[in-house]
């Protein structure tokens, strides 16, 4: 029986990067991947809609772009070769990551993994391998949602509607969170008609209140029809979503040619032998870890979506680096979340990082705010894109940055700022002195931290 050192099950952005720094720190690692390298992210998560709207985006911009000056007829787009890009792209870095893994010493193993017991893991390949040390790196799946008429026809996940070679002509997403939203932008850039249905009665549950309104006026402005309040009860046949407000309890009904189920997603942690071991699991799943992603059982570590911390592909990989550290007996750092970026993607972008005002205040901070409007911005204004904001969310007195927040172009970059200048303890009066180039957007990151320190010149005076 082949023995490691370590082994990690799940090649998913966790899991790839967790091994190669394993192997980096001297270890024999094992990893195993029952389906393809780089995992949810690379090949049905970050990277295909990324590419599938930057496919989007183009169209819409090439098919809009008189008030540019510039002319485009017959602007057409063809979403099977969208999609064939999407595609090929995810091979190009899931080919990387293969190379990678070689490249540092990793064994690769292709099947699905159990554990039989703390040092013995089992492949359905019928390979057995011993270890000393296990991380889990299994990662996530979409989330079924307990209607009727989830398995007609039609009826898709995220990973079912990246697998479409041709646009839907109508669809009705299930979830406005951020998978929700990002299908949302898509299929609007195309034109296609595009209802949202969301239990909740605000778009982007995590996300600052202001920033959520601001999705919900956008998406509403671009023709979405957006259900707030409302829980789907039954898909039916033809693929009618029945719904009821929770307001006043009325019934209502919306039609696509597909429907997307994006109502969340749940843990890969139940069946792979981790129960029988006495690793503990929380009331939803996700597997139990410590800041050091120890487990309950020790010698066993859990990154990534499957630990639930915060279900984001960069997160999963500064785990899997922290846990490959710890494992090796470096010396590491806990991961700050509060300086963690999220973003949603397509149009406004959006991000944030750390407490939204309302978290903020709750939490009991003196809780400052400062917004700049993207419409004194120059850059924005070039690009026809003034439209959304910068806000933070500080501390009064200590001036620490609580929370950064961002609707509008280049938000998704920008938020790296915020995070880096958090992490060396930086106040507002940092990102407030730093001169930033210009014409940039990233000035308005500047402009709203001047906002907060009453000295911002490009903004109206703030109303007494
Ligand atoms: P995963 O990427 O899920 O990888 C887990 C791997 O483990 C999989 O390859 C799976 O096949 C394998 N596996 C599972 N069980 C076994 C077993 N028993 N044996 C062997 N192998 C096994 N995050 C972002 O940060 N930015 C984004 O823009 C973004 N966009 C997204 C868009 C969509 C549509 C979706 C669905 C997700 C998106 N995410 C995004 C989330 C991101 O994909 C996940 O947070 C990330 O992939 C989690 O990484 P992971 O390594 O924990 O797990
Ligand atoms: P996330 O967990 O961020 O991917 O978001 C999923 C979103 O789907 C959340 O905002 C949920 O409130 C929403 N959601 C889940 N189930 C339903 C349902 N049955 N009807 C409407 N919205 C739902």
């Amino acid at each position: 029986m082949q023995k490691y050192d370590v082994i990690v099950i799940g090649g998913g952005p966790g899991g790839y990067e967790c091994a190669i720094r394993l192997s980096q720190n001297g270890l024999k690692t094992a990893l195993i991947e029952k389906d393809q390298l780089g995992g949810t992210c690379l090949n049905r998560g970050c990277i295909p809609t990324k590419a599938l709207l930057h496919s989007a985006e183009l169209y819409h911009h090439a098919a809009n772009a008189s008030g540019f000056g510039v002319t485009c007829e017959g602007v057409r787009f063809d979403y099977g070769a969208m999609a064939a890009n999407s595609k090929a792209v995810a091979k190009k870095l899931r080919d990387g990551v293969a190379f990678l893994e070689k490249n540092h010493g990793v064994t690769v193993y292709k099947g699905r993994a159990a554990v039989a017991d703390r040092h013995r893991v089992k492949l359905d390949t019928g390979e057995e391998l011993e270890t000393d040390r296990l991380v889990i790196a299994t990662g996530s799946e979409p989330a079924r949602i307990p209607v009727k008429g989830t398995d007609l026809p039609g009826v898709l996940d995220s990973t079912g509607l990246l697998d479409l070679t041709e646009c839907p002509k109508s669809i009705v997403i299930i979830g406005a969170g951020v998978i929700g939203m990002e299908f949302a932008a898509l299929y609007t850039f195309l034109g296609v008609p595009v209802t949202v249905i969301e239990m909740l009665d605000w778009v982007l549950p995590p996300f600052d209140r202001e920033i959520s309104r601001y999705a919900e006026a956008d998406m509403k402005a671009k023709g979405v029809r957006l259900v707030l309040g409302a829980r789907v009860q039954s898909i039916e046949e033809g693929l009618k979503v029945r719904y009821t407000l929770s307001a006043d309890g009325s019934a209502g009904v919306a039609e696509g040619e597909k429907v997307l189920i994006a109502g969340g997603r749940v843990p890969n942690a139940r069946g792979l032998g981790l129960e029988e071991l006495g690793v503990r699991m929380d009331r939803r799943g996700f597997i139990e870890v410590d800041g050091l992603m120890r487990t309950s059982v020790p010698g066993i570590y859990a990154i990534g979506d499957v630990n639930g911390r915060m279900m984001l592909a960069h997160v999963a990989s500064a785990q899997g680096i922290l846990a490959a550290d710890h494992i090796a007996g470096r010396p590491v750092k806990q991961l700050a979340m509060d300086q963690i970026p999220s973003c949603v993607y397509g149009e406004p972008e959006i991000s944030m990082v750390g407490l939204t005002e309302e978290k903020a205040k709750e939490a009991g901070f003196d809780v400052g705010t400062g917004t700049f409007q993207l419409s004194g911005n120059g850059r924005a204004l070039t690009s026809g894109a003034a439209a959304g904001f910068v806000k933070f969310v500080y501390e009064k007195g200590t001036e620490r940055i609580l929370g950064f927040h961002m609707a509008g172009p280049g938000a998704t970059e920008l938020a790296s700022e915020t995070a880096a200048v958090m992490a060396c303890e930086g106040t507002m009066a940092e990102l407030c002195d730093t001169v930033h180039p210009h014409p940039t957007v990233s000035e308005a990151v500047m402009e709203a931290a001047r906002v907060c320190r009453g000295c911002c010149v490009n903004a109206p005076k703030p109303r007494r």
